[in-house]
């Protein structure tokens, strides 16, 4: 049985258990969470290593990070180098994207030793598999998506909603259609002058998705590729479909969450996820930034992670981070670091504003450790300990300016915080000789406060907001026990 049907039935699931552990809830709120479609907690029966986690907009905002080869670069020892990297610096899923090499191969190694969640889009192995993309049949896209389920995948991007009667709503975007699944499909409908082939066989993907308990992520085939293409009619078109799917799956027990776009201007973003939430009756949305210029390739792990921070305040429960290569070029590992470290970012700035318990917590002891002048415990505070603590060092490295009352930014004499210190100090001693007996008042009258040290580790921050981010300790770090030599043998086909 799938958790959804488990929730359902009233059963709190040991998966439920563990995410309510993690993010420091009661656990009959994750069932009924589950029960209502508005949260998923993708775990594949098959994956033994996974570490429970769950997606939807009452809990931690979720970032995934996309690995994957393309046809002219990584093989399996990149691939997990990337897994690694990737849980490392706190994705909460994966998705392997990979569309080149021995997919099999790539797949089941990164099955085998990902603590997260992992997701995958099978249009793509049906493309490598088949002459061509008309020569796709509705039997080689069940057979690939049993596959995969089969081999522990949690998730899969199904791109069911992009239908025949939506092509030529895209004739007047500047971009077309920038989905790699959706223009396949499109492709594929052009020239087979039939209807999506996966809209046309979701009951028998839901039939597959129960057994194996996979979650649906619904692609959003028709997102937006560029802001002048937002919130146009072939992308809400595509959305009220979407919601048709979402009901559909529920009705067969399956979880799902809706993908998301794009490219849209900042104003409009907050809108678009209420009308997700509103047509897909609260199921969680997954949004892949959005980028809100396309003015900055380069940089666009910036330009979508502003997008991210509006959408996750406005309800989305997962951000689908971009690199820095993005448009450009397969991100290598410091690019998955770059693209983490700012939806990282975006995801905890939206819990923040959105007044997550405990989720400020972080920030405070941070700001605390930072006007102690407590250098190492703010470096460990970091969402990224190494990078802060290098940065610090490039310019002072000695141990002894770990316990300097500066850094090389401003310089000793012109540190503000060390000068406000000593202001303060020297307010204190002159208020103490003059009445040693009264506590200090301000303006008014008022009893100063004084302010209390932050104790992150005993917050009620849930652990997903809590450093160190990202580690999801199970039976050990992810890959430091991986065998890169290992022989991965062809999975059944
Ligand atoms: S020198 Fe400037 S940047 Fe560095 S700790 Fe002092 S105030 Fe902050």
């Amino acid at each position: 049985m799938t958790q959804l049907q488990r929730a359902r039935e009233g059963t709190v699931t040991d998966a439920m258990e563990r995410v309510a552990e993690r993010e420091q809830v009661d656990p009959e709120f994750v069932r009924q969470q589950v029960a209502d479609g508005r949260a998923v907690i993708p775990a594949n029966v098959e994956h033994d290593r996974l570490d429970p986690m769950i997606i939807g907009r009452e809990f931690a905002t979720k970032v995934n990070a996309n690995i994957g080869n393309s046809e002219t670069d990584s093989g399996v020892e990149e691939e997990l180098e990337k897994l690694h990297a990737a849980v490392h610096y706190g994705a909460d899923t994966v998705m392997d994207l990979s569309t080149g090499g021995d997919l099999d191969r790539i797949r089941t190694a990164n099955v085998e030793h990902s603590p997260v969640p992992l997701g995958t889009v099978p249009i793509y192995e049906a493309v490598k598999r088949a002459e061509s993309v008309a020569d796709i049949t509705h039997e080689l896209l069940l057979d690939v998506v049993e596959k995969q389920a089969a081999q522990g995948v949690d998730y899969q991007t199904i791109h069911a909603g992009i239908l025949m009667e939506h092509l030529p709503l895209t004739d007047g975007r500047k971009t077309g259609i920038v989905s790699r699944g959706g223009s396949i499909l499109a492709q594929w409908m052009e020239e087979n002058g039939m209807q999506n082939p996966l809209y046309a066989k979701f009951e028998d993907i839901c039939e597959i998705f129960a057994e194996y308990d996979v979650t649906f992520s619904l692609g959003d085939g028709l997102r937006p590729g560029c802001l002048a293409d937002a919130g146009d009619d072939a992308q809400f078109a595509e959305l009220e479909t979407l919601g048709e799917l979402t009901s559909i799956a529920h009705d067969h027990g399956v979880q799902v969450m809706v993908e998301g776009p794009g490219h849209v201007p900042m104003d409009q973003i907050s809108g678009q996820v209420e009308r997700q939430q509103e047509v897909c009756d609260g199921a969680p949305f997954y949004v892949l930034g959005p980028l809100v210029t396309d003015v900055a390739p380069g940089y666009d792990h910036i330009t979508s992670a502003i997008g991210a921070t509006e959408a996750a305040r406005a309800g989305a429960a997962m951000l689908c981070y971009v690199t820095p290569k993005e448009h450009l070029g397969l991100p290598d590992a410091e690019d998955v670091r770059d693209g983490l470290a700012a939806y990282r970012i975006a995801a905890h700035a939206a819990d923040v504003a959105n007044g997550r318990e405990g989720a400020r917590d972080w920030d405070d002891a941070l700001s605390e450790a930072r006007y102690d002048f407590d250098w190492r415990r703010q470096f460990d505070l970091a969402l990224d300990p190494e990078r802060a603590r290098s940065y610090h060092d490039q310019t002072l490295p000695g141990d002894n300016y770990k316990e300097a009352r500066f850094c090389s930014m401003c310089g000793a004499e012109f540190c503000s915080m060390r000068i406000d210190q000593d202001v303060r100090e020297s307010r204190r001693d002159s208020r103490s000789s003059q009445t040693k007996s009264d506590p200090p008042r301000d303006a008014d009258g008022e009893m100063s406060e004084i302010a209390e040290e932050t104790d992150v580790e005993a917050s009620a921050a849930a652990e997903v907001n809590r450093p160190p981010v990202g580690t999801h300790e199970v039976d050990g770090a992810p890959l430091e026990d991986v065998d890169l030599d290992r022989e991965y043998p062809p999975a059944d086909d």
